[in-house]
């Protein structure tokens, strides 16, 4: 059979699952999955104790906070914790026999198989959603015919902390925009609504940060979503604790308008959801001459049947359609991604300060013949690359004992540890002040670089071992990083030595993480902007409280943040080499240092944590094995 036929055959739909296989994948549990809590959340109920425990929790908890537990959507359009609730539960039993020394291996969301590795291996090793390059168009067909599953970031790899991972990035992200935006001499030309208005649309699983986002940085939001239950969820969400999510909600977008102007008027932050399409919202604006200081865009435009809503349609009215007759669907949704993003690139003509929220949006519309859909910029290449060139990025812990008390505590040591970075303390003290923990495990996130990730994750296993902490933490982050991820459209879009679709950088910040004692790793294709379009890795990693976590926590903190400024030196950026010589990094062809003083770092964190928290860290572990020498 020659290689054309094969691909043929393939999509002719000969693998799909048959019904009867698809009724059996289609079993749901009645309840959700329970976390353990009070005393019994302080044990682990494994054989291999924490570290598999940690695994099964963290699972749990991305349902807990997931957007259809019963479909296991996580976040992200389709992103799914586990192929289907089979697989879950196989998953869960494996991981609770497993030994100490033992490694699980997950493929696209079901058990592979397993074996015997040492103890200082991951516990689990994940892929999800690796399609061979050539081809990914046919990734659909694939999940169809029950090969893979969408992984999306942290659904599949089990560190979706719910929508505070994502505030924090949108908050940062915006503080940026509208830092760039008051630079920029279209800023004079706007009145003082339009100064203060910042518009976007989607209120789904990420998106729905949006409006808590832009609050915190004082300003207006409307956020147009098709979704009514999801508007309604956003004016809920911490609506009893004081600090609501959506302030209002409407259907009429001239309401919206008049809303958003007496708050500017009267100073005062509040973010709108307003029910309808974004092409909608953004044709009004540029009808009635608003042009918005910030534009962005959060609907899942990477999955334009699945994620996109097209115009001129209603919620309901369009899942109908997708279901019976998705060529229809597809068709109209990419009359809409064309429209909308001609409308993104006439505002920012106008002078919003405009960027790709990483939905792959430009892409859509680009293929659809809109040569100047990449006249905006992507996010990151505006405002987050030069966190990248630092190590900085999304860290993120959960703590196992499901007792917020834990986090509480760990706010107080990150602001000692971190009493001189203005931004990471005024971010924890808003994060207090807004963000109400949600359906799993307490959690928190904060964009940490190179010496704070490690000095960090090695003060809260002194805690966890000191007993201030009532049980172990998980120490994660998104695979969106400086050294973890090629997505050419998104964290990688015009590297300046044109690397941006080059994917080795992620499998090397993998390996490195793997063979530094992290405690799950996960390799995935497609996050945020679809399969095809990125390639991305993860790492979880528990601290236990042990000597041997001690040691782990080093290595793995250490190389995560180092492999970022690696990447970025590599790719010619001077504040990454700034960096890396500052650290006297080993930068082959960028300087002539040939060994790094692992033991000089290990001693400068211990020094740094017991000076700024007061505690001792465990000296370094000299045995043979593991010693630094
Ligand atoms: P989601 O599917 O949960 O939510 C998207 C929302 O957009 C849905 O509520 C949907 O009803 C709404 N929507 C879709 N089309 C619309 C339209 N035309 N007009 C108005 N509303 C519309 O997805 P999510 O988790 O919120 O993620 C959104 C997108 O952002 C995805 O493409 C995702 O890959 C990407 N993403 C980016 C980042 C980042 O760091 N920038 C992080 C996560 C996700």
């Amino acid at each position: 059979m020659n290689y054309r036929n094969r691909m043929e055959e393939i999509m002719s739909g000969k693998h799909r699952l048959s019904e009867e296989d698809r009724l059996k994948m289609d079993y749901k549990p009645d309840q959700i999955p329970p976390l353990p809590k009070g005393e019994e959340a302080l044990r682990p109920s494994t054989k291999a104790g924490w570290e598999t425990e940690a695994v099964i929790r963290a699972m749990i908890s991305n349902l807990h906070n997931g957007r259809d537990w019963e479909k296991l959507y996580i976040y992200g359009g389709s992103g799914k914790v586990a192929r289907d609730w089979k697989a879950f539960f196989e998953t869960v039993d494996l991981l609770k026999t497993l030994e100490p020394n033992e490694t699980l291996f997950l493929q696209s969301g079901v058990p592979y198989g397993k074996m015997q590795t040492t103890k200082w291996a991951p516990r689990c090793v994940i892929t999800n959603s690796v399609i061979v390059p050539h081809w990914t168009p046919h990734f659909e067909e694939f999940v169809a015919s029950g090969l893979s599953v969408y992984g999306q970031m942290t659904a599949g790899s089990f560190i979706f902390i719910g929508l505070q991972g994502i505030i924090q990035g949108t908050y940062e992200t915006i503080v940026a925009a509208i830092k760039a935006a008051e630079k920029k001499t279209a800023y004079n030309g706007l009145d003082d609504f339009e100064k203060n208005l910042i518009v976007s649309a989607g209120l789904g699983l990420m998106s729905g940060a949006q409006p808590l986002a832009i609050k915190m940085c004082g300003k207006v939001g409307i956020i147009a979503e098709v979704n009514p239950h999801l508007i309604d969820r956003m004016y809920n969400t911490g609506r009893d604790q004081g600090a609501p999510y959506l302030d209002y909600k409407t259907e009429s977008i001239e309401e919206a308008i008049l809303i958003a102007k007496d708050a500017v008027e009267k100073g005062d932050a509040v973010s709108i959801g307003v029910l309808c399409n974004a092409v909608d919202l953004l044709h009004h604006l540029v009808e009635k001459s608003i042009t918005p200081l910030v534009l962005t865009d959060q609907t899942s435009a990477h999955d334009l049947l699945n994620g996109y809503y097209p115009m001129g349609i209603g919620y309901d009215e369009a899942d109908i359609l997708r279901a019976e007759s998705p060529e229809e669907y597809l068709e109209r949704s990419k009359k809409t991604v064309v429209k909308h993003v001609s409308l993104m690139v006439e505002l920012s003509k106008r002078g919003a300060e405009t960027f790709d929220y990483g939905n792959n949006i430009r892409q859509q519309a680009y293929e659809m013949g809109i040569d100047d859909a990449f006249d905006y910029s992507g996010f990151v290449l505006e405002y987050v690359r030069p966190l990248f060139c630092e190590g900085k990025g999304p860290f993120r812990w959960m703590a196992l004992s499901n007792d917020p008390e834990d986090i509480r505590k760990t706010d107080e040591y990150a602001k000692k540890l971190f009493f001189d970075d203005e931004q990471l303390v005024n971010w924890l003290e808003l994060a207090d002040k807004y963000i109400p923990f949600e359906g799993g495990l307490p959690a928190r996130v904060f964009w940490a670089g190179f010496v704070g990730r490690a000095a960090f994750g090695m003060l809260m296993n002194k805690l966890v071992s000191e007993g201030i902490l009532k049980a172990p933490v998980v120490i994660g982050r998104d695979h969106l990083d400086g050294g973890s991820v090629a997505s050419p459209n998104r964290e990688t879009e015009g590297m300046k030595d044109g690397s941006d679709a080059i994917g080795d950088y992620p499998v090397i910040n993998l390996m490195g993480n793997a063979l530094s004692g992290a405690t799950w790793v996960s390799y995935h294709g497609g996050g945020g902007v679809g399969v095809g379009y990125s390639l991305h890795a993860g790492q979880v990693i528990v601290a236990d409280g042990t000597r041997l976590s001690q040691e782990r926590l080093f290595r793995v903190l250490t190389w995560d943040p180092m492999s970022a400024i690696l990447r970025h030196a590599t790719a010619g950026y001077a504040k990454a080499i700034d960096v890396g010589n500052e650290h006297k990094l080993v930068m082959p062809g960028r300087n002539n240092i040939k060994d790094f003083d692992y033991e000089e770092l290990y001693n400068r964190i211990i020094k740094l944590v017991k000076e700024r928290t007061g505690v001792d860290l465990f000296s370094p572990l000299q045995d043979l094995e593991i010693s630094l020498k």
